[in-house]
């Protein structure tokens, strides 16, 4: 089994010491956000991921989900711990109080996520889906759907999809063939099949919400003819209560790599009756509200197994013993020594720790950004909060998930053979991690959305949310003496970030294909400058703790120094071979032809 208990301690640091969270709580709405709230939530979910998730996740992976006859059944003990979940609250944690919500701040939310999906991935997927519906629905629906459905999406007695992909497109949404016609009383009749649906049916809710996206009969063409309709899988009455079922049904299950507990689902449509959201033929706008939500909980998801390959990691190659420690050489009195002594083990276990705390702090200054672009009373305040967030998505799903990836291999190369039977869970991790890079648009498509949406909006304006500040830090401590040594590498990161910005925009006003042809290096370069940015931010902070008697909480403050250093050394030199990668263009791989192939 893997081995994972809730990272409390590092955690608590970026939320308080980096972040000082609690300003929170001087925002209309989110009083009750507290240091201490928002500690003694941490601390109960922990325990609840620890104790019932994680158990359940071999379980899971083993069993998988089963389906028979249009009825499809999670692994064992998936129910309960669904029923305990909600019971408990933690699905309708950042919900609004309106609709039965605990209106705290989607931060708090980020970080149960993180522990959630570090314990049970495929569990993970079923609220996270929930949640997006119900922030579409609360965002863009009429009143009478969010009174009938926003309470039961809240307190997970529903559950709700997103159904977007059909079996000729999922990322050229413009292909979709789905039908919907005007029916009765208002309402629309929904036909044709969508795949890949995830919790597309299940026994752990009494109705499943789904919003689909369909054509209408006068729709044009292409992604602006598309129109978005929330269709249950049992009608509902007038009075509230649960009708007949409506015309929707399950026609089979996916067998996947990874995520075995989560159904992944054809659905047919026949006939079903469906309500329209948002205005007819402008349904993708709509969605985008639980994409981009669900884009930030899929990086999540990155980083949650990330941290759970790096905790098991470091667990076996303290136990492990295999050669000697070359530092201590022959008279170490063993006859071999943990793994733990080798400098190739340890530059594994080092790589993935130093992404983990970056890319967490990174995960929740944006949540925190969200929580500002949506309850600071300053308008001028809440967009250029809104704006970092946008900017930030499409890197917190592609460069997260990517890191989460690349921990869980390392993770299974520190085990050695051992990594990839199934004892150990090590090849769960990777198989299971897989699928973040690539639903809710493939990493590929992040970096496209980067470059060809973010970089040019507002004439630069979301890009200079990030390097404003990032520059100003680097300034204003070039000549500090605790942080010399991390500031000026990431001086010189981000100078040729900028340089390279320009050149895309220069030769992508020109040629849109030049920057397509380098976007996925422009991320993960973006990606390590930011956590360079965060890791700056962290040790800021850590410096003035980590004293030289390295006991008890200054060893915590130590080790931050350290891993900062590690991250600068290592880890970051990397944007500079994507630098020159950028540099070069489309051009040795434009001059293929496609016949070349
Ligand atoms: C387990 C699982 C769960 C899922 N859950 C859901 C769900 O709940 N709801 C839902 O609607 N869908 C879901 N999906 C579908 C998922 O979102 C899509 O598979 C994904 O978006 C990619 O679409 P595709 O498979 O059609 O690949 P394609 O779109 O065919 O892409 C194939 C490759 O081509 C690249 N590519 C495609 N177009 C372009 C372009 N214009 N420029 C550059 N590169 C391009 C892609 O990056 C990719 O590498 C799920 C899929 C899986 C496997």
């Amino acid at each position: 089994m893997q081995t994972y208990k809730a990272p409390l301690r590092d955690m608590r640091f970026v939320l308080h010491e980096m972040l000082e969270a609690d300003q929170l709580s001087k925002l209309p709405g989110y009083e009750d956000a507290t240091a201490d709230t928002i500690d003694a939530i941490m601390e109960e979910g922990a325990k609840f991921c620890e104790d019932k998730l994680l158990p359940l996740n071999r379980i899971g992976d083993e069993e998988g989900c089963t389906y028979e006859n249009g009825v499809v059944r999670t692994p064992s003990g998936f129910k309960q711990a669904y029923d305990d979940f909600v019971g408990a609250g933690w699905q309708s944690i950042s919900s609004d109080p309106k609709y039965g919500g605990q209106g705290l701040p989607a931060l708090l939310n980020f970080v149960i996520e993180e522990m959630v999906c570090s314990t049970n991935l495929a569990f993970g997927v079923y609220p996270l889906l929930s949640r997006g519906a119900a922030a579409l629905i609360e965002t863009h629906a009429s009143d009478t759907l969010k009174d009938t459905y926003l309470p039961h999406l809240t307190d997970g007695s529903w559950s709700g999809t997103m159904c977007l992909t059909e079996s000729h497109c999922g990322t050229d949404l413009g292909l979709i063939r789905k039908k919907a016609v005007p029916g009765d009383n208002g309402a629309y009749r929904i036909s044709g099949s969508k795949m890949f649906i995830t919790g597309g049916e299940h026994d752990l809710a009494d109705n499943i919400i789904h919003l689909v996206l369909a054509k209408l009969p006068d729709a044009p063409d292409g992604v602006r003819g598309i129109s978005l309709f929330l269709v249950p899988k049992v009608n509902v009455k007038a009075d509230g209560e649960l009708g007949p079922r409506n015309g929707v049904s399950c026609g089979s299950i996916e067998k996947k790599m990874g995520i075995h507990g989560s159904a992944t689902c054809v659905l047919n449509f026949d006939d079903a009756e469906g309500y329209l959201i948002g205005e007819a033929h402008k349904g993708l706008r709509c969605m985008f509200t639980m994409m981009n939500g669900a884009r930030l909980g899929v990086g999540m998801q990155g980083l949650a197994l990330g941290e759970t390959a790096y905790q098991s990691a470091t667990a076996y190659a303290k136990e492990r013993r295999s050669g000697k420690s070359l530092a201590r050489g022959a008279d170490s009195g063993e006859k071999a020594d943990p793994i733990i002594v080798h400098p190739d083990v340890r530059n594994m276990l080092l790589t993935a720790r130093a992404y983990n705390e970056g890319t967490r702090a990174l995960a929740y200054w944006t949540a925190l950004k969200l929580d500002i672009s949506t309850k600071h009373p300053d308008a001028e305040v809440r967009r250029d909060a809104d704006e970092l967030v946008q900017l930030m998505t499409p890197i917190i799903k592609a460069f997260l998930t990517d890191r989460g990836f690349e921990a869980a291999n390392l993770a299974v190369q520190v085990h050695g053979g051992h990594g990839y039977i199934a004892e150990h869970g090590m090849e769960q991790l990777v198989r299971d991690a897989r699928i973040a890079q690539l639903y809710e648009g493939t990493n590929g498509i992040q970096a496209l959305d980067l470059v060809g949406r973010k970089l040019g909006m507002k004439t630069g304006r979301l890009l200079r949310h990030f390097f404003h500040p990032a520059t100003a830090f680097v300034e204003a401590h070039q000549e500090d003496e605790a942080l010399k040594d991390l500031v000026l590498p990431l001086a010189k990161a981000l100078g040729k970030l900028q340089q390279a910005t320009l050149v895309i925009a220069q030769k992508g006003l020109g040629d849109p294909e030049e920057a397509a042809a380098v976007a996925t290096d422009y991320l993960k370069m973006f990606g390590l400058v930011a956590i360079g940015y965060m890791w700056l931010l962290m040790a800021e902070k850590a410096a003035k703790k980590a004293n030289g008697n390295a006991d008890g909480d200054a060893r915590y403050y130590a080790n931050k120094m350290k891993t900062a250093r590690f991250y600068m050394y290592k880890l970051l030199p990397e944007s500079a071979s994507l630098f020159l990668r950028i540099m070069t263009g489309k051009t040795a791989m434009a001059q293929f032809d496609e016949d070349d192939f």
